[in-house]
């Protein structure tokens, strides 16, 4: 009986795919080790082992594999495991989700290469492009697609390539390199001629008369061992020259070393802060929930301590030789957390994210598969959960109830906090969800007994949390005491700040200049021409830029449409503000983070640094201000306007509105001072303002769940969204007709189509089907129903250009 192996291919398809194996390598094949195996016509990939067995497929028949790369797994049994359950779950491709998980170094594509054989003579029927490209090609030889594109300077050279292989000249062939490579610095040592004190004096003595040589040799015994070459000729008592003759004379000589990628860890491991007798009390709830719950939902205000208290319990469980998974919604906005994790766990901390290179995440994917103690504290976004981890004891979901831990557009959609549940449970390990503004669901498991629940209800040192006012804007544009975007209140509010010597926050939640520019005469709107919005004005640079799908345009002082001059700004964005702010207080010293200011390498850093550092009065900044900052001098908050949020057309949208403004509120008052928190507002009687200015959070949920329960959304319904892209309008239509008419057969209650916000995006129109589903009906059952129903669809030919994904558990 032959052996066959599935294996996971980095591909979009739904299954595994089957390869026979000889009975040697069925012996050798663990699940998670990489595979090269042929797929299509000719190309190679570097699949992932799953499972050894001995039945053939049914529909094709099995070609064999190419090569086996590694000699243990390099995904471990665990992940797969998990690695399969997203797949299941969030109906996305096992390729993708394996794509996704595995740094791209460690999957490799074949490129195709051009070898060459032997010929007498170029043939006579060769056209003359093809015959001169044989003139510079060697026997026997191999050559990238690449050096061919430079032989002949042709960028596409298929044609040309096609002659000659029809010629039997060359032929083509697929290989796959392997693009990690290990790190290696060149050290200098003295050679092993020189053993002891007399030799090292007699080689001295023999270089004497040579003051160069003499002077580089006596400069490398000062240095301290190892000696980095690259560092080492920088020197100035050094010349290269004659190290390379010290060398050549058996004094010196050069060594490879492979080195970390990532950067030495200097600090010392401090020891951890006291915890205050309500951290210590919180503390042990937990625990004692965790005899029973894996769960447990820590529900503190915004600088209560959550993070001295998921410190604690981290370090018990390094203690213990576990690995953490410490999750966070975006890494790039954590620089103050990551400097207070680095103070504790230096040595045992390593953070993972996109902006590390493939080659450096495959260092850190390396060190948690074979759990290395340099990295059993993960510091992480979304990805961070897909790691190989051995040995899970306790996973922090920071934030909790971000948005940005649900992965959209991109598949797999998968929830980084719902995921990362089920992995803790894979591991036996347990979980902390963290919040001082709990989503709905993870708050109502709570109450329900799912989760456990630790509230933490005091600031740290009964720090006071901010008073929090409302600025009525109808009110101050009629008593005509607006400052620009500022009512007075909030003007004088900020004088008297900066009186004091203490500092500002200003939120508004538009980058740009303004959110779009009108003419006065008539009324035309620059619109991006391949996305449903209009375009933002951003004046530094007199753009016109598009933030969905950054379409540019120049800005001009004349309407496109009917050359009126001058047209208006309307709407505000931060970088209008930052000038408004500024004229208001010239002396002040300002400073504005938004995704313009943060692009560059560490400017996120920098910025939060010199705040900290009080070298900025008043900084203004997007949704990235009111995440997890921790400054000690901000006495005043001031929000520009809380309306947008409260009428965002989503179920969601006062959720989010009680988010935003509790956790903005949460950035005032930490050391303990007095501190105000001044949002502007056309309706300070909304009740979730209220509801915010009290901190009533309890309040807030049992109206929220309340409304959930009435119109059916989660956590009483499970919901699948279905996303349908097309360029033209009507065949979107019909083909979304079509697929609703083929739910409503299948399932209770189907919503839609409705357009999106933004309807439009990179000359897509979209349009979205959502079904609900009773809690108590069987996914899988309900998956595969909307499977089949979607395979039917895509079988219809005029539906071919539309594009369908599903997301489940939409945010
Ligand atoms: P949260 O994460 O709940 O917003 P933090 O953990 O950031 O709160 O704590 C708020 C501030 O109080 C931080 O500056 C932190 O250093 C300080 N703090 C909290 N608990 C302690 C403690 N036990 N000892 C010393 N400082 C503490
Ligand atoms: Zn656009």
């Amino acid at each position: 009986m032959p052996f066959f192996l599935d294996v996971i291919l980095p591909l979009p398809l739904k299954e595994t795919f089957t390869y026979v194996i000889t009975p040697a390598e069925a012996a050798v094949i663990q699940p998670g080790m990489r595979i090269i195996v042929p797929f299509g016509k000719r190309k190679k990939y570097t699949a992932i082992s799953w499972h050894v067995h001995q039945t053939p497929p049914k529909t094709y028949v099995p070609k064999q594999i190419d090569s086996i790369i590694d000699e243990k797994a390099v995904l471990s049994h665990k992940q797969l495991d998990f690695l399969h359950w997203i797949a299941d779950y969030y109906q996305a491709p096992i390729g993708l989700v394996a794509r996704t998980a595995v740094p791209s170094v460690m999957l490799l594509e074949s490129e195709t290469e051009m070898a060459t054989h032997q010929w007498d003579r170029v043939p006579q029927s060769l056209s003359q492009k093809a015959s001169s490209l044989l003139h510079q090609l060697n026997h026997n030889s191999t050559y990238s697609i690449a050096q061919i594109q430079q032989l002949i300077s042709i960028k596409n050279p298929y044609g040309i390539i096609k002659e000659l292989v029809a010629s039997g000249c060359v032929s083509l062939k697929e290989a796959v390199y392997a693009k990690y490579a290990p790190k290696q610095q060149t050290e200098i040592r003295l050679h092993e001629n020189i053993y002891d004190d007399d030799t090292l004096k007699k080689t001295l003595e023999d270089f004497s008369s040579k003051p160069k040589q003499y002077q580089t040799l006596l400069t490398f015994l000062q240095q301290k061992t190892p000696v980095i070459k690259a560092d080492f000729v920088k020197l100035e008592s050094v010349s290269s020259s004659s190290l390379n003759t010290l060398i050549k004379h058996h004094v010196l000589t050069k060594h490879q070393r492979i080195i970390d990628r990532l950067p030495p860890k200097l600090s010392a491991d401090e020891s951890l802060t006291a915890l205050s007798s309500h951290q210590l009390q919180a503390t042990s709830a937990i625990k004692q929930y965790w005899k029973e719950k894996n769960v447990v939902l820590l529900h503190g205000v915004t600088g209560s301590g959550k993070t001295e208290v998921y410190m604690h319990l981290i370090s018990q469980q390094l203690a213990k030789g576990k690995q953490v998974l410490f999750l966070v919604p975006e890494i790039g906005l954590t620089t103050q957390l990551m400097q207070r994790l680095y103070t504790y766990f230096g040595k045992q901390l390593v953070v993972y994210h996109s902006k590390y290179s493939p080659q450096e995440r495959a260092e850190t994917w390396d060190k948690i598969l074979t759990n290395k103690t340099t990295a059993r504290l993960v510091l992480g976004a979304r990805s961070a959960v897909l790691l190989p981890y051995q040995e899970l004891g306790l996973v922090v979901v920071d934030e909790s109830h971000e948005m940005s831990y649900k992965q959209f557009e991109a598949t797999p959609r998968y929830h980084a906090r719902d995921a990362a549940m089920v992995l803790a449970h894979k591991h036996h390990a347990k979980v902390i969800l963290g919040s001082a503004t709990p989503s709905i669901e993870s708050y109502a498991h709570a109450q329900s007994g799912k989760y456990g629940l630790v509230s933490l209800t005091q600031r740290y040192q009964d720090a006071q949390l901010p008073e929090i006012t409302y600025v009525d804007l109808a009110e101050a544009h009629r008593k005509k005491q607006m400052s620009g975007h500022l009512a007075q209140p909030l003007v004088q509010a900020i004088q008297e700040t900066l009186r004091a010597s203490k500092q500002v926050l200003l939120f508004q939640n538009r980058r740009g200049y303004a959110s779009f520019i009108e003419c006065r005469q008539c009324a035309h709107v620059p619109q991006c021409p391949s996305c449903d919005v209009s375009l933002t004005y951003h004046q530094v640079t007199k753009e016109l830029r598009c933030h969905y799908c950054g379409y540019m345009d120049q800005y001009t002082a004349a309407c496109v449409a009917c050359g009126t001059l001058a047209p208006q700004t309307q709407g505000l964005g931060t970088q209008q503000l930052e000038e408004e702010v500024q004229a208001l207080f010239p002396s002040a010293r300002i400073g504005r983070m938004d995704l313009d200011t943060t692009r560059k390498k560490n400017a996120h850093q920098k910025l939060i640094n010199a705040f900290a550092r009080q070298e900025i009065d008043i900084l203004i900044g997007t949704q990235m201000i009111t995440k997890g900052l921790d400054f000690k001098q901000v006495t005043l908050v001031g929000v520009i306007s809380a309306d947008n949020f409260l009428h965002f057309p989503d179920f969601r949208a006062h959720e989010r509105a009680f988010q935003v403004l509790t956790q903005v509120a949460g950035r005032a008052g930490r050391l303990g001072d007095k501190s105000k928190v001044l949002i502007q507002t056309f309706q300070p009687q909304h009740p979730v303002l209220g509801l915010v200015r009290n901190y009533d959070f309890p309040a807030f949920f049992d109206i929220q769940i309340e409304q959930r329960k009435q119109f059916g959304y989660p956590p009483f319904v499970r919901m699948m969204r279905i996303e349908l892209k097309h360029k033209n309008m009507s065949s979107l239509i019909t083909a979304s007709d079509w697929l609703k008419k083929g739910l409503v057969e299948r399932f209770p209650n189907v919503l839609g189509p409705v357009a999106p916000v933004v309807g439009r995006v990179r000359n897509f129109y979209i349009l979205h089907i959502l079904i609900k589903l009773p809690l108590n009906a069987s996914q899988s059952a309900a998956k595969n129903r909307l499977e089949s129903l979607l395979k039917s669809f895509a079988m219809v030919g005029s539906f071919s250009q539309v594009k369908v994904a599903v997301d489940v558990d939409p945010q």
